[in-house]
């Protein structure tokens, strides 16, 4: 047993099994108390049914199950979200992409998350955008499911589509489409450590070369973007210039590529000329 009756939150954290910030949100989890709570708390002893409690999820943890799928939840641009295996876990850095569509979507614009997975691009640019119609599609019914509940939870209006990229999309255009889709090279070492050993495949690698998910998308762009809508693509951090160069093939103008605040070129995008 890692955790007896009688311990301290204290103690627990002192003990160096985990990381700190993990032990403090898993014990708050466990006993169902909020951060000031588990600070007042500290030095009171644990019965034998919360330290049976927090003793499991420390092991889960300890066998390297994401801190967001063990509690449920994770915080994007803001906003609390519903996360579980059927989902990628939102990442800071895709904020970058929320950011960029904030500066272009239209006044009143429609806009399109293709392969929302959470939900977390879709439901945080409606929350900022009122004003905005936004749609979002993602082939998993399972992530589709997630996504509604972080919309509702959220108090944002989002249509959402089951569809394999462009399938379901009829021949509707937006004003402005992004994307954060599966990108990592078939085979990557990443894909079997930390994380993302949890994490659903279908949202981190394409099973190919990693460009295959965007190719698609760039590719149907131009039919599915209104004049001057802007596409904008996350991307994996060797990948800029290849991706920059599919928009250019496509016909798409102004393209360009944004570091994230790592310093690494994260996103690029283009707009259909009008
Ligand atoms: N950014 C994720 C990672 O490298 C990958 C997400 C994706 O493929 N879209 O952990």
């Amino acid at each position: 047993m890692l955790i007896a009756a009688g311990v301290t939150l204290a103690q627990i954290q002192r003990a160096g099994l985990l990381d700190p910030v993990d032990a403090r949100i898993l014990v708050a989890h466990a006993l169902g108390l909020s951060r000031v709570q588990l600070i007042t708390q500290a030095d009171r002893a644990l019965s034998a049914d919360e330290a049976r409690r927090v003793e499991n999820l420390v092991a889960r943890r300890l066998q390297g199950e994401p801190i967001a799928y063990i509690v449920g939840e994770r915080e994007f641009f803001g906003l609390p979200f519903e996360v579980m295996p059927d989902v990628l876990i939102p990442r800071p850095e895709t904020e970058l992409l929320v950011e960029l569509a904030l500066q272009r979507l239209p006044p009143d614009g429609s806009l399109l998350d293709m392969g929302t997975g959470s939900g977390a691009i879709a439901v945080a640019l409606a929350h900022e955008r009122p004003d905005a119609t936004v749609s979002a599609l993602d082939a998993s019914a399972g992530a589709l499911a997630v996504a509604r509940r972080n919309a509702e939870r959220n108090g944002v209006q989002v249509e959402f589509l089951q569809s394999d990229w462009y399938a379901a999309v009829g021949d509707r255009r937006f004003g402005l489409i992004v994307s954060n889709p599966p990108y990592i090279v078939a085979g990557d070492s990443h894909l079997s450590q930390g994380d993302l050993r949890f994490e659903p495949a279908s949202a981190l690698t394409d099973h190919a070369d990693g460009l295959s998910a965007l190719r698609i998308i760039i590719a149907g762009a131009p039919v599915h973007l209104q004049p001057g809508g802007w596409l904008l693509l996350e991307h994996g951090y060797d990948q800029a210039a290849a991706v920059r160069e599919l928009l250019n093939g496509q016909g798409f103008s102004d393209v360009q590529s944004w570091r994230d605040l790592a310093g690494i070129e994260r996103a690029s995008g283009g707009f259909m000329p009008v």
